[in-house]
C-alpha cells in the first residue's frame, strides 16, 4: 500500500472576483522512501496540494476528494488526530524560513518545539534535543546556536534549522515546499544534500515542491508536472529529463540556461475563467483545432502519464 494516495483532489477558493479553481482533479501516490518532485510555475497549485495534505488551507477553501495517509483519509479525521499527525508523521518545510520562524523565540526553543508538543519534553530536554539536531545538521557550535534568534542567522542557517525541526520526530513523509528558494547555488547544493542525507537515515518519503528543475533532478525518483491546477505529465526522473513528452514540460526544460534559455511564450490562464480545451493551448506551438475545444485526458504510456492529444 502506498504511504500517501491522493484521489481526485479538487480545491477551490471563494473570492470577490469569483471561484478560483486552484487544484483540479489531481490523483497521485507516494510509496515508502520514494521521492516525488512536484514541479511547475509559481501559482500552478503545487503548494495548495501540500497545504491540503496537512489541512492548512484558509477558511475560504473548498476541498473534495480523498487524501489517504497509511490508509486513513486525512480529510475525514478529527482535528485532534490531525494535530498529532502534523509535525510527527508528516512534517513540512516551508519555503520562506524567515517567515516560518518566529523572530521573538530562540532557535533552540523553536527547533525543540516538536519534542514539547508531541513527547511532553520539558524546556531543558527540548533544548538538549535542539543541540543534538543542530549538530546533526552540521552547525559548528550548536550549543551557542540554540541561544540565537533567527535574525542572527543567515537564510541558509535558518533553512537548516527548519529542516532539523521537520526531521525531529522521524516523520514518515516530509513535504518540502520550495526549500531552496532565495538561496544561492552553493547553499542550494548543501541544503539538498543535508535534506537527502537526513531523509535517508530516517527512511522518510518526500514530496518536494519546486520550480527549480535542477533541484528536482538532483533529488527525486519521480517528476510530476502541474500546469494551471492540473497534472500534465508524470514520469521517472531520468526518463523525464531525457525525453519530456508534454509540450509544457519541453518548454520548461528549454527555458533552462544550459538548454539555451528559451522562455515559454505567454502566461498561464486565469484560474477563475473557464478556458475551454487544453489549458496550455494558447502557449502551445502544436495546438490544433481539437486542442481549442476538447480537454485532453491523462494518458498512460509506458509507466508515464501525459495529458496531450499528440499522444492520443
Ligand atoms: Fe498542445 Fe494540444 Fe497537447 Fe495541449 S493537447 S499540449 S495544445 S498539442
Amino acid at each position: 500500500m502506498p504511504l500517501l494516495t491522493i484521489e481526485r483532489l479538487n480545491v477551490t477558493f471563494a473570492t470577490r472576483q469569483g471561484r478560483v479553481k486552484a487544484v483540479k482533479n489531481i490523483s497521485m501516490s507516494i510509496s515508502n522512501q520514494e521521492k516525488l518532485a512536484l514541479i511547475g510555475e509559481t501559482g500552478c497549485g503545487k503548494s495548495i496540494v501540500a497545504q491540503s495534505i496537512l489541512r492548512l488551507l484558509p477558511k475560504n477553501a473548498q476541498i473534495n476528494g480523498r487524501i489517504l495517509f497509511q490508509g486513513r483519509d486525512l480529510l475525514l479525521v478529527d482535528e485532534k488526530t490531525m494535530a498529532s499527525i502534523r509535525g510527527k508523521e508528516i512534517a513540512i518545510i516551508f519555503q520562506n524560513p524567515s517567515l516560518a520562524l518566529n523572530p521573538v523565540y530562540t532557535i533552540g526553543w523553536q527547533v525543540g518545539e516538536p519534542f514539547r508538543i508531541h513527547q511532553g519534553a520539558n524546556r531543558n530536554q527540548s533544548i538538549q534535543e535542539s543541540i543534538r539536531l543542530l549538530s546533526y545538521m552540521r552547525f559548528d557550535k550548536p550549543g551557542s546556536a540554540v541561544k540565537m534568534y533567527p535574525y542572527e542567522f543567515s537564510g541558509g542557517m535558518n533553512q537548516r534549522a527548519l529542516i532539523a525541526t521537520a526531521l525531529a520526530l522521524h516523520p514518515k513523509l516530509i513535504i518540502a515546499d520550495e526549500p531552496t528558494q532565495g538561496l544561492d547555488r552553493t547553499l542550494i547544493k548543501q541544503i539538498i544534500e543535508q535534506l537527502d542525507r537526513a531523509r535517508k537515515i530516517h527512511s522518510s518519503s518526500m514530496m518536494l515542491i519546486t520550480h527549480d528543475l535542477t533541484v528536482a533532478q538532483s533529488i527525486s525518483d519521480w517528476i510530476m508536472v502541474m500546469y494551471a491546477g492540473e497534472i500534465v505529465e508524470q514520469a521517472r526522473t531520468r526518463d523525464f529529463f531525457q525525453s519530456p513528452l508534454h509540450p509544457y514540460s519541453q518548454g520548461l526544460l528549454g527555458s533552462l540556461p544550459k538548454n539555451g534559455f528559451h522562455p515559454i511564450p505567454g502566461q498561464s490562464p486565469s484560474m477563475i475563467e473557464n478556458l475551454q480545451g487544453c489549458q496550455f493551448h494558447p502557449r502551445c506551438k502544436w495546438a490544433k483545432e481539437q486542442c481549442l475545444n476538447d480537454k485532453p485526458e491523462l494518458l498512460s504510456l509506458n509507466r508515464r502519464l501525459v495529458r496531450c492529444f499528440l499522444y492520443g
